[in-house]
């Protein structure tokens, strides 16, 4: 399935418009880039045929790749011009930080799976899109690639971790499903303006949780794929 050109592009285009702009994302630069990225290169083969519907898939590792409507209303409501630098925390199959690139973001996703960051590196390449993904523990944000116009976390935590603050600029803005004490979590979206912020909360969602440290890939499961692997 979606192996044509244009079978994945019909499938993207309905997936826009009866999962996003159905619900009210009206950012054309968001839609636009939700059709230009064929997200059934960011999900494991067996699952490819269902890329484009209205639920997150398994990626392996215990991990999903979002809903498209949770990448379409965090990106929306990061609502940053071209060019704009940003973080992801949490990149896991890359789709949001390929979308985020191919509205022209400079864009660094952080994913402590490194089996998982290096695949997502190899689709982005692939795509000839600009962003850039590293094994990292994103509570820790990434310094060296600081100030962000904007971070966007993609898994939930329990709160704002201080690295996340400190590493956007002075109007930056920080899109994170933090859990509370409801079912879940709900899109907390915080301002920056200098030392103060402002606070703004949206979408009830489920994300899977931010987690402590990297996992190495383990050398025997990367030799024993590695007769498979076209590179
Ligand atoms: N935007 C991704 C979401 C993947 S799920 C996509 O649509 O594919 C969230 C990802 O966050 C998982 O891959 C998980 O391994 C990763 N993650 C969890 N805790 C993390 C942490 N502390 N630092 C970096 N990545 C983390």
């Amino acid at each position: 399935m979606h192996r044509d050109e244009a079978g994945w592009q019909k499938a993207a285009d309905l997936m826009v418009r009866r999962q996003i702009e159905a619900r009210g994302i009206a950012d054309p630069r968001v839609c636009a880039a939700m059709r230009s990225v064929p997200r059934h290169v960011f999900v494991p083969e067996a699952v490819a045929g269902a890329a484009y519907e209205d639920r997150p898939l398994s990626i392996g590792y215990g991990q999903t790749i979002s809903q498209p409507y949770m990448v379409a209303r965090v990106t929306e409501l990061l609502c940053l011009p071209e060019g704009g630098n940003v973080l992801e925390v949490g990149a896991g199959s890359g789709y949001q930080t390929a979308v985020l690139a191919a509205m022209g973001m400079r864009v660094i996703g952080l994913e402590r799976i490194e089996a998982l960051a290096l695949v997502a590196r190899k689709r982005l390449d692939s795509l000839g899109l600009a962003g850039e993904i590293r094994t990292a523990d994103g509570r820790f944000g990434w310094a060296p690639g600081a100030p962000y116009d904007g971070i966007v976390v993609s898994a939930a935590a329990e709160e704002v971790e201080p690295a996340w603050m400190e590493q956007l600029s002075g109007t930056g803005v920080l899109v994170v499903p933090l859990a509370g004490p409801f079912f879940g979590e709900r899109l907390l979206v915080r301002r920056k303006s200098g030392n103060l912020h402002e606070d703004e909360w949206y979408d009830f969602c489920r994300y899977v949780p931010l987690l402590e440290g990297v996992e190495p890939e383990d050398p025997e499961a990367s030799a024993s794929k590695a007769p498979e692997d076209p590179k």
